[in-house]
């Protein structure tokens, strides 16, 4: 039963897609070839029965066949280089099984029937005609096992019946060649079928395979250049697009834009970063829809997103893209459970002769930075005066690396006067800059400059030694305040440095250091150590320009401070601004509570140095007492120096306030 079933199967269509294509396209190839042979074998049988055989065997039905099978060979001779799917090949190929047990039948029929009509050698060429003929459509069929099977089973099967029942021991035997030639061509043919379609399945699945690569690769792609939140090109994409678009255009045909979101950090803080997703997605798309279908729009990573624009552009033109994007950013961000504003600064670049990437995308960054420098929430276009900017801090830069420093830098002494005591208790140690290329250089600038390119431990070392020295001609209680940078806080080489040359000069150590929050905020816990290694000398630690970075309450608690110095933005607005004023009473409180002491800097009126007396200050500093002076003129300062400060007698708050 079982091998039945198998045998019947044999006959049946297969069930792979690519094994039934490819049996198609063998046939599409192959039938015209048997149609040929079949018609040109018909024709020549039946021309040999003409006159013998009636009419309608020697022509009617030999002319049917051939028509028949003339209309098959177009179709398949019109179907060779047609592209089908499976399901149409399916359907080909089972109508060809049929069209293909009929037309073997009919022939089969027409041959048998022509038999009595001839006489022994006509009738050897029907015996012939059937043998050879089968033979050869069995090989055109070779590619469908069903097709070859039924052909054979058609034709052998009647054939071996009729010939062997005729009575001649000749066509007896002529059966009996047919069935062993056809059996062993059947074999042969049926281990051809094998190998084909296992050929075919190897095939696909190698092209199965490589579809595969191919679809990791281009996932790969997509993953390595796509921004996977946003969908949106990702840096490595952006990169090689502003190169090829540099290459492609003009000068002046590519600007740059470069978008950051203000304060985003504390979005992601206070709302979760699930929100701070949404917040980045939404910019995306509000940035897209007033993207020009030619602008590329990518995000760089975090909360930057940039553009690359194409075509003649001016700062105008620039200055308008950046107004529309402020303003798109302006209205709320409706999130679920958070109603979120929030700015965005931009900075503008088009290109010029001779520019590459780099140099484009860091105009527009230089541009964008002075954005967040002035103010935020606005849109600059890096212009000449930018350009000029860059190259003197290139050339401070490149003059800061050359400097000697040791001859270079100097100091100057600010008093720090206490209103209690009457007197002068301290100085405030300030760096300056007297280059032999580019003559006196502000701290303002050179400073950040040397915080940027890592001079600046350097720089603290030369300070610090100098004021060590100069030190030593003071009286005891008279202290040196020196200025440190975040750098020097958070290395632990730099401290070690510090802490060495202090106690290289011997004790009591007169010296006092001044830090600001940004210095402690990298890394609070080093900076911790650092502060408690510089106490250990003897040395007080005051927090700087208070009130200006992030002035989080948990620094002044958790650092070992001994002095808050207000920042001089508060102290010049003390007299008529009653929010300074609030501000520094409280902060004033929180110094008395904490039991450290305030210092205000930058007062420049009596006015000033009268509120601040009033509201509970005793530390002052600022133009009003003295402006910095060299190491000369302090002995003199403090035995000349006006010792009755007291500020103005009436202070003019009392309205408003
Ligand atoms: P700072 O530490 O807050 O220093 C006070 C600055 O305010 C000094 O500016 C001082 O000259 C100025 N100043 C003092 N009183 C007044 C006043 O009444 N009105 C006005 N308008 N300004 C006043 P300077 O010397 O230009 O220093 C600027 C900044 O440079 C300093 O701010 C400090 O952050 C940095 N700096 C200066 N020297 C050093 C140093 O040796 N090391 C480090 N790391 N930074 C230094
Ligand atoms: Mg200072
Ligand atoms: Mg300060």
């Amino acid at each position: 039963m079982r091998r039945l079933t198998r045998a019947l199967k044999a006959f049946a269509a297969p069930q792979e897609p690519d094994l039934i294509l490819a049996q198609a396209r063998a046939l599409a190839r192959q039938i015209p070839l048997m149609y040929i042979m079949l018609v040109i074998n018909v024709l020549i049988l039946a021309g040999s029965h003409y006159g013998t055989a009636p009419d309608y065997l020697a022509v009617l039905i030999p002319g049917t066949l051939t028509a028949v099978c003339l209309i098959r060979l177009v179709f398949w001779w019109r179907r060779r280089n047609e592209m089908i799917d499976a399901d149409q090949a399916r359907r080909t190929l089972g109508g060809m099984l049929w069209i293909a047990a009929a037309l073997s039948l009919g022939f089969t029929a027409w041959a048998i029937a022509l038999f009595p009509y001839g006489n022994s050698y006509q009738q050897s060429h029907i015996a012939f005609f059937m043998g050879i003929t089968t033979i050869g459509c069995m090989f055109c069929l070779m590619h469908v096992r069903a097709a070859s099977l039924i052909v054979a089973a058609c034709v052998l099967v009647p054939f071996t019946l009729f010939f062997s029942t005729t009575g001649e021991a000749i066509f007896t035997a002529l059966s009996v060649n047919m069935v062993v030639v056809v059996v062993a061509l059947l074999v042969i043919l049926l281990g051809n079928y094998r190998d084909f379609s296992s050929l075919v399945a190897s095939r696909s699945a190698i092209a199965q395979r490589q579809i595969e690569t191919q679809r990791l690769s281009d996932e790969n792609n997509r993953l390595a250049n796509v921004d996977s939140l946003t969908g949106l090109p990702n840096r490595r994409w952006f990169d090689r697009h502003l190169k090829a678009r540099i290459a492609a255009l003009p000068a002046g045909h590519v600007a740059v834009a470069l978008i950051d979101l203000d304060s985003f950090k504390s979005v992601n803080d206070i709302f979760g970063q699930i929100t701070g997703n949404r917040v980045l997605t939404e910019v995306a798309r509000r940035i897209e829809t007033l993207r020009r279908p030619t602008t590329f729009l990518a995000r760089l990573g975090g909360d930057n997103f940039a553009l690359i624009m194409e075509g003649p552009t001016n700062e105008a033109l620039m200055q308008t893209c950046g107004d529309l994007l402020c303003t798109a950013m302006r209205s709320s961000f409706d999130l679920p459970g958070a109603t979120i504003h929030l700015t965005i600064s931009v900075g503008f670049a088009a290109s010029t002769a001779g520019d590459d990437a780099e140099q484009l995308f860091d105009r527009a960054d230089y541009a964008t930075s002075i954005a967040k420098r002035e103010g935020r929430g606005k849109a600059v276009v890096f212009s000449e005066q930018h350009a000029c900017e860059i190259s003197k801090v290139r050339s401070i830069e490149h003059a800061l690396h050359t400097a000697d420093l040791e001859s270079e830098i100097y100091i100057l002494f600010q008093p720090q006067f206490d209103l209690a005591l009457k007197r002068t208790t301290g100085f405030e140690v300030l760096a300056r800059w007297n280059s032999p290329i580019l003559g006196e250089i502000s701290p303002a600038e050179f400073i950040p400059l040397a915080e940027r390119t890592g001079l600046i431990c350097k720089i603290t070392e030369t300070v610090l030694r100098k004021a060590l020295a100069a030190a030593k001609t003071l009286p005891r209680h008279v202290r040196l305040s020196v200025n440190l940078s975040a750098h020097d806080i958070g290395s632990t080489t730099a401290i070690r440095n510090i802490v060495a040359l202090v106690e290289a000069a011997g004790r009591p150590c007169q010296i006092d250091f001044e830090i600001t929050e940004t210095a402690v905020m990298r890394d609070l816990e080093q900076a911790n150590e650092a502060l408690l290694s510089l106490l250990a000398l003897g040395a007080r630690i005051a927090l700087d320009d208070f009130g200006t970075g992030h002035s989080s309450l948990t620094h002044v608690q958790k650092l070992p401070l001994n002095r808050i110095k207000i920042d001089r933005s508060f102290v010049a607005d003390v007299a008529h601004d009653p929010t300074s004023r609030a501000i520094i009473q409280t902060t004033i409180d929180l110094c008395h509570n904490l039991g450290i002491s305030c210092v205000f800097e930058g007062i420049e009126t009596e006015t000033q140095l009268g509120v601040l007396r009033r509201l509970g200050g005793t530390v002052m500093q600022g133009y009003l007492f003295a402006r910095p002076m060299p190491e000369a003129a302090m002995a003199s300062y403090l035995t000349n120096g006006r010792k009755d400060w007291d500020g103005a007698a009436e202070p003019h708050y009392g309205t408003t306030g």
